[in-house]
């Protein structure tokens, strides 16, 4: 049968990405175990213009239904002052889908490092990935309270949900390098305390992976200093946001870093890690590869098709090497010549 992936493509330079991207699956698609139906609804300022709402209910149904869910990217100053901005849409949509698990992962290939802000002997080989909680913590906990003199949050965790994400990262960890770095701050917090402690029994169930912790306020530094370092990092909701954002500094780009959303049974969710970019949209300059290798892990993650997600994956770094880049990496390749070079390479190299 058919695997149903959903197509949003969204606001911004989110239809430009996602047609980039759908073609490229069209050309890996003979390559791989499975076929693919691909359905496309509107959402995020798209949703509002088309059904009054960033998640209309048909658009939700259908995600429901999907094997995979694929998101461009939402949002614009058109749709800042609407009640149910496509943000919500979009929180909402994580939370009926109750993805949990939020993955990151972060490259900086030879070919990349030299166009990075950073050393590119430092940055170099850097091969992590951040798996941060999404759904817990301080951006949910309550109480919590504001008034003009005091104000604060609860940082709260129950033990599965901590387990939970400890899973995920350790099964991620076996099929790489198996180096789990757990990041909190056990040292003052409660929370950490408990995340800490329940880490390590997981750690139990994976006598083929290292588990190693580390406070958060090193782990940033480390982050920059020794990206190499390090294999899966695994944090709370909180630390996770500030991380996978530092950690996107790094190969001096956001137009090339994918993601991925889980929930422990329905369909994933994946995506850049960018926004809309309003400022580039519609002009053919915006980078691809950020859908591109989203679509690389929804091929792995989703569907085991390795040999497809790994085939997407050294196009584009062959691609990048041949000196063929976009205009955020400093070369003047638009959207629909770095996509049709990635095409080429797929079918040079397959
Ligand atoms: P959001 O609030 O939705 O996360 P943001 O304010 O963080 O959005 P982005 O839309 O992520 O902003 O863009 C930040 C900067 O990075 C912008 O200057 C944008 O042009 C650039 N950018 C983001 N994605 C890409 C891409 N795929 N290709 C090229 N440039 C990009
Ligand atoms: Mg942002």
């Amino acid at each position: 049968m058919k695997k149903k992936i959903i197509v949003l493509a969204g606001d911004g330079i989110g239809p430009e990405i996602m047609e980039s991207g759908l073609r490229v699956l069209s050309a890996v698609e003979p390559q791989c175990t499975h076929e693919f139906e691909i359905q496309k609804y509107p959402f995020g300022g798209a949703g509002i213009d088309a059904a009054g709402s960033p998640l209309p209910i048909e658009t939700l149904a259908a995600c429901q239904q999907a094997d995979a869910i694929l998101l461009g990217a939402i949002g614009g100053p058109k749709w800042d002052k609407e009640i149910d901005t496509p943000e919500k849409g979009l929180l909402a949509l994580r939370k009926t889908l109750k993805l949990f698990a939020n993955i990151r992962p972060v490259a900086v290939s030879a070919t990349l490092a030299p166009r990075s802000p950073l050393k590119p002997e430092i940055i170099a080989g850097t091969d992590l990935v951040i798996v941060r909680e999404l759904s817990s913590g301080i951006y949910f906990g309550e109480p919590r309270e504001l008034t003009a003199t005091m104000a604060y949050d609860t940082a709260r965790y129950q033990k599965n949900e901590i387990e939970q994400i400890l899973h995920t990262a350790f099964k991620i960890a076996q099929g790489r390098r198996k180096q789990v770095t757990s990041v909190d701050k056990a040292n003052v917090l409660a929370s950490s305390k408990l995340w800490r402690a329940t880490a390590e029994e997981v750690s139990k169930a994976y006598p083929d992976c290292q588990l190693n912790h580390q406070y958060v306020d090193s782990a940033a530094m480390k982050l920059i200093q020794r990206p190499t370092d390090f294999d899966v990092i695994v944090t709370d909701n909180l630390f996770g946001d500030i991380l996978s954002d530092e950690a996107s500094v790094l190969p001096g780009t956001l137009g090339v870093l994918p993601s991925a959303s889980h929930s422990s049974d329905g369909p994933s969710l994946y995506e850049p890690i960018h926004g809309s970019a309003p400022d580039i949209a519609g002009q053919g300059l915006a980078n691809p590869m950020s859908m591109i290798l989203s679509i690389a892990m929804m091929l792995r993650q989703s569907f085991a098709e390795e040999h497809a997600a790994q085939l997407i994956e050294k196009a584009c770094d062959q691609v990048l090497a041949q000196g063929i880049a976009t205009s955020d990496l400093g070369g003047t390749a638009s959207t629909t010549e770095f996509t049709a070079a990635v095409i080429q390479m797929c079918q040079m190299i397959s």
